[in-house]
């Protein structure tokens, strides 16, 4: 039988997490249960992206990205302070490589500012180069607030805080069917093994459409899986990168470009770029095509939308994927000492992108409730750096639905 007071949530990524530690501090008395399919949690985007803690420079003001990713970046420092994480405010410079981006590098410069981004600077190449010196620029803007965060120490973090107040975050348990009869969830999986509860949060990143389609939700949007893959770079070429080195991003896509970053554990990693994946576990390396997935794809009218919009970037990023020496030339626009030798392929992450039927690519945060229930149905980047103040956004709706 569910508790009069119980919480399920669908997913152990960090979104998931972060919601039911904000629930165990905004609504004591409740039951949470965190049901995660995989063995172990952050598998997914969570446990392979980049590790930036974002500054917020990107958005647009006023959305929820702009305003989640301020605010969850200071309760995500304290948060590693509190408990011992590592995080490191190294600073990044986004650096415009041709003229032509000079404009746009202006207007992220004024959007950082309208943010209220602390420290912003335009810099000249000559003081860029003082910060990188390999980095060849017509132009930067150095953010001193950006910086790099071990996401999968925060993960197991909240997990152990979680339990600890004796809820449960069970893995291994795939949520494969959901139904909802007299307020109550119950949560299935395909085992036969269940859960129940009176209310409902979906985190489940990659697979969120499809367990709100379970819960008798109608998403306004699908998932469409597009890879991030990395290149690491040889320990005896590392100087070339001192911190995070970003290019100026195309404003038509919610992606930042292939990028350079010295990680938390001090290697340095170029990328990610942006392919459609043919399945939503399909990594680079790691098999996971999915023919079930790509039909779902091909049968999507967003996807041909976007298709039709998009195609020779679309085509021109999988022709770069495949090419060591293609995705140097690309990296080398930003750092013109790198060499194809000196990439060694690394892993790869799936972001988990909504895409709406008329094909636009949802660029904000989205999330939505229905009868008893939350769904995250969008959370790309910046959502690891936003993760805490997410949660606690979308505890307090489901306090607020509760009542
Ligand atoms: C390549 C890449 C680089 C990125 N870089 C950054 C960065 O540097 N900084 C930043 O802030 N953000 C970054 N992001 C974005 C960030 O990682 C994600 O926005 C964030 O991790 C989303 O968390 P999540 O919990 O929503 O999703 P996930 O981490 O994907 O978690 C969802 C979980 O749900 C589980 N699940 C799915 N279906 C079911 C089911 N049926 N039953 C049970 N469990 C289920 C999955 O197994 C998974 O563990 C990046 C993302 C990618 C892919």
């Amino acid at each position: 039988m569910a508790q009069h007071d119980s919480v399920a949530i669908v997913g152990g990524g960090l979104i998931g997490l972060a919601t039911a530690y904000a629930l165990t501090q905004q609504r004591p008395s409740a039951t949470i249960t965190l049901l995660e399919a995989e063995t172990g949690l952050a598998q997914h985007q969570s446990g392979r992206n980049s590790g930036v803690l974002h500054s917020g420079i990107y958005y647009q003001p006023g959305s929820l990205k702009a305003r989640l990713c301020r605010d969850g970046a200071t309760r995500l420092i304290e948060f590693c302070e509190t408990h011992e994480i590592p995080l490191d405010r190294c600073g990044k410079v986004i650096v415009a490589t041709r003229d032509s981006e000079l404009g746009k590098l202006n207007d992220l410069y004024e959007r950082g500012n309208a943010n209220g981004l602390i420290g912003l600077e335009l810099l000249e190449p000559g003081a860029l180069r003082e910060i990188e010196p390999h980095v060849a620029a017509r132009g930067a803007v150095a953010v001193p607030e950006a910086g790099v965060v071990d996401f999968g120490r925060v993960a197991t973090t909240l997990s152990d805080l979680i339990t600890q107040q004796g809820h449960q975050v069970r893995t291994g348990f795939r949520v494969a069917a959901i139904d909802r009869r007299n307020g109550v969830f119950r949560l299935r999986a395909e085992s036969g093994d269940y859960v129940e509860a009176n209310s409902l949060i979906n985190c489940a990143g990659l697979h969120s459409d499809r367990v709100a389609r379970m819960a008798g939700a109608n998403p306004p949007v699908q998932i469409i899986p597009f890879r991030g893959e990395y290149f690491m770079m040889p320990a005896d070429r590392d100087y070339l990168v001192r911190h995070l080195v970003y290019p100026v991003p195309d404003p038509r896509f919610p992606f930042l470009g292939v990028h350079f970053t010295r990680r938390i554990d001090e290697s340095v990693e170029v990328g990610p770029n942006a392919v459609l994946a043919l399945g939503r576990h399909h990594y680079r390396g790691e098999g996971g095509a999915s023919w079930a997935d790509t039909k779902e794809m091909l049968t999507s009218p967003g996807l041909w939308r976007l298709a039709r919009k998009y195609w020779r970037t679309g085509t021109a990023e999988m022709v770069r994927s495949s090419s060591r020496r293609l995705y140097a030339a690309a990296a080398r626009k930003l750092i013109p000492a790198i060499e194809s030798n000196d990439l060694i392929r690394g892993g790869s992450g799936i972001r988990a992108q909504a895409v709406a039927r008329d094909g636009a690519l949802a660029d904000d945060f989205v999330i939505v409730e229905t009868e008893g229930a939350v769904h995250v149905l969008n959370a790309p980047s910046p959502a690891a750096t936003a993760s805490l103040a997410i949660g606690e956004r979308i505890a307090q709706r489901l306090v607020a639905n509760r009542g």
